[in-house]
This record gives structure tokens, sequence and C-alpha cells, in this order.
């Protein structure tokens, strides 16, 4: 088969800043086109990257050579192509190809009565693009999207189809792809090598997930001070009573210095019969008005001048906005209440750091400390709170959320606003304090220092497990990109 690219196509992620001018950019929408992609690469020695939403902050996507865009990759596959070791699984079984957009996956369930059992707090990646880079939410009972993984079609070097799996997994054939070939790999290793792989090990097709039965969440925003937290945090129990807990931070304080702000959000699943109103229905009054009638991009600019402008102000500002996301109760969907909503809108990127339970206390104390400093010798301020996630750590080899044992980790998120002065450097002033603390960057989000000094060994314990199945399947590296190289990953 052979298929045209688009040529002199400029590829971009949704802040602007990733740029790529690949040789090729191909769309296709059938696996036999991913197929003839990556074979006309490997025969002109050519590189290939599969891209999903461009939703990611970091160069993770990036290409020269041969880009693959996935959105037309994003049908809803039937599950009767899966030769199931037990018929009672299909129910809670979802098999969609790869480039459907998460909010479009959640209509699809939905319809069925279905809903994903967790999810991040946005919904325009696609689903192996999260997936890819280990995309979580919040609970520390609960996986991240890769957990809900059962299965990955993956086409890798030569155009080889595998269909992966955990050693104990749910089909007795391989899935049934339109006459192709499709090899069946049964194995934990292999599957927790290349579920979260960042694009390395070819492009993912198609994914089985496990779903659940639609859910209502309710939940619940409480603004306090860091100081009432920290210590309710540092007992532990604050992070048992809840489905979900996160908790936003004010990076400046008041009362010079004593005490910051900080918004508490609590979910739970809501028991059968609960009742809801219009106003149960939306978060909080102020927060709904501001949503309809403030277009994002204008709040985005009005903000972005007074923060370049008027730098002092911000310190105000974030305090206001913190208050207006105080909400009692905001019962709905669970899909619709994972989502954060308009604020995902505004034009924003972030870094995003994974510490272990026993050292993010530590590391925020740090961060507050490092944004007094900027503010006070530079006025460099951080253009909006940051958050703390607790979840569940990972089995996958390359999640930021790792663990050998059952526990926790604390995502730590610091956004700013894009176009704001001093943005990335202060971002990179972040990542560089965190890496003290045994932090680990989040690979789709900011990230200028790579893994600093770290090794991968040190950061990711099965680093070597995972090197030999990217060796193994991979042996003439085509999809490596700078990336890889940045982070030492490959080279
Ligand atoms: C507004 C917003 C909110 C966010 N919220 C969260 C959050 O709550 N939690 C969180 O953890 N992260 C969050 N992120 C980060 C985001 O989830 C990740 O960066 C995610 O990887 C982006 O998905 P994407 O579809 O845009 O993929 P891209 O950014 O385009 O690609 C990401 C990686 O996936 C690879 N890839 C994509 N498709 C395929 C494929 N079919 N086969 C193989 N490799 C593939 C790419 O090569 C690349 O390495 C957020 C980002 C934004 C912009």
């Amino acid at each position: 088969m052979r298929i045209s690219p688009k040529i002199k196509k400029v590829w971009k992620n949704c802040v602007d800043l990733q740029v790529a001018h690949p040789l090729g950019y191909f769309k296709p929408s059938t696996i036999h086109e991913v197929i003839a992609i990556i074979k006309e690469a490997e025969n002109k020695n050519y590189k290939v990257k599969a891209v999903g939403s461009g939703h990611s902050f970091s160069d993770v996507a990036l290409t020269r050579d041969y880009l693959i865009n996935t959105h037309s990759l994003n049908k809803v596959l039937r599950t009767d192509r899966l030769s199931l070791k037990s018929s009672e699984d299909a129910d809670n079984l979802f098999l969609t190809e790869c480039g459907i957009r998460i909010h479009a996956l959640n209509a699809a369930l939905d319809d069925q009565g279905k809903a994903l059992i967790n999810m991040g707090a946005y919904t325009g990646q696609t689903i192996i693009g999260a997936i890819s880079t280990a995309t979580h939410g919040s609970g520390i009972t609960l996986d991240g999207l890769a957990g809900f993984v059962e299965a990955i079609v993956l086409v890798t070097e030569k155009g080889r189809v595998l269909h992966i799996e955990r050693t104990n997994g749910i089909s007795s054939a391989p899935i049934e792809l339109d006459h192709i070939p499709v090899e069946l790999v049964q194995s934990d290793d292999v599957f927790l090598s290349s579920v979260v792989n960042m694009g390395c090990l070819g492009v993912i097709y198609a994914v089985v997930l496990r779903v659940c039965d639609s859910y209502l969440l309710r939940e619940k925003r409480t603004f306090c001070t860091w100081n009432e937290v920290k210590s309710k945090l540092a007992a532990g129990d604050i992070l048992h009573n809840h489905r979900h807990l996160e908790v936003l931070i004010d990076p400046y304080s008041v009362n010079s210095g004593k005490s910051h702000s900080c918004l508490i959000t609590e979910r739970d699943i809501c028991p059968p019969g609960t009742r809801t109103n219009w106003f149960r229905l939306h978060r909080s009054v102020g927060y709904t008005i501001a949503s309809w009638f403030l277009p994002p991009f204008l709040l985005h600019e009005i903000l972005r001048v007074i923060f370049n402008n008027f730098p002092k102000w911000t310190p105000g500002i974030l305090r206001f906005s913190l208050k207006t996301l105080r909400d009692a109760c905001y019962i709905g969907k669970s899909f619709k209440v994972l989502d954060l909503g308009s604020a995902n809108h505004l034009s924003a990127y972030s870094t995003e750091i994974a510490f272990t339970s026993d050292k993010y206390l530590e590391a925020v104390e740090a961060l507050l400390h490092l944004f007094e400093k900027t503010k006070r010798d530079g006025q460099q301020y951080i253009t909006s709170p940051f958050s703390l996630r607790f979840v569940k750590t990972s089995d996958h080899y390359l999640a930021m959320q790792y663990g050998d044992k059952p526990g926790f980790v604390c995502m730590m998120e610091f956004p700013v606003l894009n176009g704001t002065i001093g943005g990335e450097e202060m971002l990179t002033r972040v990542e560089s304090e965190m890496y003290k603390y045994g932090g680990i960057p989040h690979w789709g989000q900011y990230n200028h220092a790579g893994i600093g000094d770290q090794t991968l060994e040190k950061l990711y314990p099965n680093f070597n497990k995972w090197l030999k199945n990217y060796r193994d399947l991979c042996p003439c590296g085509t999809f490596q990109n700078d990336f890889t190289e940045r982070c030492r990953i490959i080279s």
C-alpha cells in the first residue's frame, strides 16, 4: 500500500511551545495504512512518531521525520473481535482505536451505561496519547488510565502487529484484524514495558480498557489554610476518608509568610437514589457564571496583561480565584465531575512531579520558600495555585507513579499562564528544586531539565527490564526522537 504524506505541514502542541516540521505528515484511518507508513519509513531510514492531541507540554511527541496524527483512528470496535477466555468479562471491556479523544470515549461509554473507573482532569487528549505518558487523576486506591488497560495492539518495527496482555491475560487467541497476522504476547514483563512507553515501541493501534457501570460523583471544595491541611496530611487519615482528595495551594502567603490559603477537593461516589437540583448540578455559582460569560481567550488576555504589567497583583488574583472555587456540593456523572471544566480552556502549561509519600510535605515547604524568594528578588511569580493529587502507585515500569509496593505517590502540578514573562524560567527553577527531593517528572508535562542528574535506573527500578524489552522489539530504533535522547531513555 502506498500512502502520500502531506508536505510542508507544521505540527504544534496545544500551546504552540513544541513545533515539528516533519518530512512526512500522515493521518491514517486504518491499521493497514499505519503498517505501510512504518515500512516505508524504515525502507528510507527515517524515524516515526505517533501523536495524539498534542496536549503534552514536553517534546515527547516531536519528530523531524515521519509524524503520524492518530485522530482518524478513532473508531470504537466491537469486542467480538476478541477471543476472550471468559465471556463474563465482555460486559466490562471496551475496545477502541487509539486516537479517540477521551470526551468522545466517555460519551460512547455513557451511551452503554458504562464509565471509566478513573481519569485525569481533562478530556481533550486521545486515549493512547494519555496512557502513553501515564496520565492520572487522583485517588490513593485508584489507578491512572494505564491501570485499566487489559490489552494493547502495537504496530512495531517492520510492521509487526502484536497483541500484548498480562501473563494471565483476558484472551485465548489474538484479536481479529481484517486478516492481518497478529502475534499474541502474554507476558507481564512485556505488558508492563509497553503500555506506558511514550511512543518508543511503535504505534499503539487499539486498546482494551476495563470499565465499570456508570456512577455519580459528589464533589465538595472547602477553603482553609495550608497549615491546617499539612497537619492533617501528616497524620494521614484525611487521605483515606475520600475516593479522591486534591489540594490546591496558594503559592503566596498572607500574614507575612505565616499562612497560605488552600482549597481541598473531596469526591465520593453518591449512594443510589441521590437527589440533585440545579445548584448541585453545577460547580459554584461564581465559577459557573464566569465560565458562561467570560470566554477563555478573553480571560487569558486580561490575566496575561495584568501578570506581565502589574506583577505585584498576582498574589491577590490567585487568592481571589481560589475563593471562587469553593463549593458545598456538586453532583454529576463521574466524567463531568472529574473534569476540571473551564479552567482547562485557559492557555497554560505546567510541570508536574511525582513524590513518594515520605517526601512530598518537605518538598512543598521548599517550594513555598522558593516562590517567596523569586517574588522578593525579581518579582517573578508563578501565575497559578499549584496542586497536590494523591494517586495509587503503578506497576507500569515507566510510569512516574511507579512503586514496587502498594502505596501512594503525590503528584504536584505547577501551571503557568501561557505568555507570562518568566513562566518557563519559573518552571525550570521548580523542576531543579524538586529533584533534590527525589521528584520524578511527568513525561508529558513541561520538563526542561530532563531527569536532572539522576539516572533512569535509580528513578525507575525496572528501567533495565524495560530497556531489554525495548531492544528486543525495536532493534533498529525506528521510534526514537530527541526527547528519548535528552532524557537518556535510549541513546
Ligand atoms: C489541559 C490539560 C490538562 C491535563 N490534565 C492532565 C491530568 O489531569 N493528568 C495528567 O497526568 N496529565 C494531564 N495532562 C497531560 C496530558 O494528559 C498528557 O501529556 C498526554 O500524554 C497528552 O495526550 P495527547 O493525546 O495529547 O498525546 P500527545 O501529547 O500528542 O502525545 C503524548 C505521547 O503519546 C505518544 N502517542 C500518542 N499516540 C500514540 C499512539 N497511538 N501510539 C504510540 N504512541 C502514541 C506520543 O508519541 C507522545 O510520546 C493535561 C494536559 C493538558 C493540556
